[in-house]
């Protein structure tokens, strides 16, 4: 080891949902750990581009990683929300048959749901469901109230933030290049980041690299469970459309389908997601968050069925995302999660696509297990479970408050984004984020200036003013 080498116990490839979450589960014993992240923030991937749903656990084939660990991770959502102060809305999930011939597959899922141990599940009839629903149309429902709606990238922020608290280093804009291992069985991990060479060498190495998961993997000469990109498109509603729909409903997912149909989403800020969609991506670029005409004709048509008051206005914007999967688009369907140790301290989570999310806490215990058998793991005396700082969302205050905080602070006092009411103190501090981030989406995920009906229309020259007077900085080193 090279004096410049850095010492780790454990270097984490991609600070995804999944990422961060092992580096939070990891930051409570005394170890030290490199995330390594080849973007400028945390959260950058698919863990900002999904419907940010917690699965209850129905869709998943007994026995498999994905049925055990969406269950799982389900359950303990409420205790680590709670922690890190991440908004959840337990609002529960109706699948429901349209006709005769989704019957059996309905009853499958509910028999699934049984041996996953899913709880609460229930049949309903078209009555039931319009109680929880009014107008859903379909013959027969299955109703899971363990299903709920986070925010993919706040849940990502927070768990980064709460690992970087508890010790753990975040090394970004530094992508992972070539990883070799020492005779003494070390991982010497080479990654660059603005143009120069880091070298870390640590004795676990976790690949949470999502998309390039295998390349990764291949970088030690682990192959197979190649990587196929599978976009999901999506359209943002406006928030005047909240409320109209209470509950996540979802057509019963045929058994090719490489998604789980399109179907509306609200999302727990409070607009509707229409998506996703479900097309491989046949170029070479894993990266390719195109939207595309067809999809957002079939998206609109879609949305006009499901939500007939919806108006061309309604639509904010579209965005995509890609699922990691493992099975070839002449294959279609869905393969497990690959969660194991090809090489001895090599972890590979490799085809976490959907409930990735929903199963990272769960996929950060295994984690846990795996490395605890190869490195002793001792408890902090000081680790802190719980996020500090002020974390609620200054417009959702009462009058009272929001006059008090602002007395104090004249910056709470300042309204930079009109749509979602964001002040100037909520700016500074995601500017001001303890990981060092630089980057707008990254401001835009953590304060919600630029998220609103004008997408940044009004906030943007704000903030783009705010980095240039207030930090010296330039907007565009902020563009990516
Ligand atoms: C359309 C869609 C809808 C979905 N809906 C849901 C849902 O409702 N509920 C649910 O539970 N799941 C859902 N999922 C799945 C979920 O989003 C993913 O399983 C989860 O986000 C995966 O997280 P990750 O951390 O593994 O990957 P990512 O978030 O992709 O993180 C991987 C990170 O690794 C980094 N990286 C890659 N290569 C390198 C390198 N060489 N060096 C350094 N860094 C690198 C990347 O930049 C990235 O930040 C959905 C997915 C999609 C696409």
């Amino acid at each position: 080891m090279t004096r410049r080498d850095k010492p780790y116990d454990i270097v984490i490839v991609g600070a995804g949902v999944v990422g961060c979450a092992v580096a939070r589960k990891l930051s409570r014993y005394r170890v030290r750990i490199a995330v390594v992240e080849k973007e400028p923030d945390v959260s950058m991937a698919t863990s900002c581009r999904n419907s940010g749903v917690l699965h209850s656990g129905i869709n998943y084939e007994p026995g498999t990683n994905r049925a055990r660990l969406s269950v799982r991770g389900n359950a303990m959502m409420d205790a680590l929300c709670e922690e890190l102060k991440v908004p959840i809305r337990r609002i529960g999930k109706l699948t429901i048959a349209l006709d005769e011939r989704d019957l059996p597959l309905l009853y499958k899922q509910r028999e699934q749901g049984f041996e996953n141990g899913v709880p609460g599940m229930e049949i309903m009839n078209r009555e039931e469901m319009r109680r929880i629903q009014p107008g859903v149309s379909g013959i027969l429902g299955l109703w899971t109230p363990t299903s709920a709606v986070i925010s993919p990238y706040g849940l990502t922020i927070a768990l980064a933030g709460n690992a970087y608290a508890n010790g753990a280093e975040f090394f970004l804009s530094c992508a992972v290049e070539s990883v070799d291992v020492r005779g003494d069985g070390a991982f010497i991990v080479s990654a660059v980041r603005h143009g120069k060479r880091e070298t870390l060498v640590a004795s676990a190495l976790v690949n949470s690299a999502g998309l390039h998961a295998d390349e990764v993997s291949r970088m030690l000469g682990v192959g197979g469970k190649e990587i196929y990109a599978c976009r999901g498109e999506y359209f943002v509603l406006d928030k005047r459309l909240d409320g109209s729909i209470g509950t996540l409903l979802y057509p019963v997912p045929r058994p090719k389908d490489p998604g789980l149909g399109i179907h509306l989403t609200p999302t727990v800020d409070g607009n509707i997601l229409i998506g996703p969609s479900a097309d491989y991506i046949s170029g070479g670029d894993r990266e390719d968050y195109a939207t595309t005409a067809p999809v957002m004709e079939t998206l609109r048509r879609e949305g006009r069925r499901l939500l007939p008051s919806l108006v061309a206005g309604d639509y904010i914007r579209n965005f995509s995302g890609n699922r990691p999967k493992t099975t070839p688009p002449e294959k279609g369907g869905n393969a497990d999660f690959v969660i194991d140790e090809p090489l001895p301290g090599f972890i590979r989570l490799q085809g976490i696509e959907s409930p990735g999310l929903t199963s990272a806490p769960a996929i950060a215990e295994e984690v846990r297990d795996l490395i605890g058998a190869r490195i002793p793991l001792y408890e902090k005396e000081n680790f802190i479970a719980s996020r500090g700082g002020f974390t609620e969302r200054f417009a959702e205050l009462s009058m009272e408050t929001k006059v008090e905080l602002a007395r104090a602070d004249p910056d709470y006092g300042e309204t930079v984004c009109r749509c979602e009411g964001v002040t100037k103190r909520e700016v500074r501090d995601a500017i001001e984020n303890p990981l060092g981030a630089r980057s707008l989406k990254g401001i835009k995920y953590r304060s919600r200036a630029m998220m609103g009906r004008c997408q940044g229309g009004f906030c943007l020259p704000r903030i783009a003013r705010m980095l240039r007077e207030d930090y010296g900085r330039d907007i565009f080193g902020y563009m990516n």
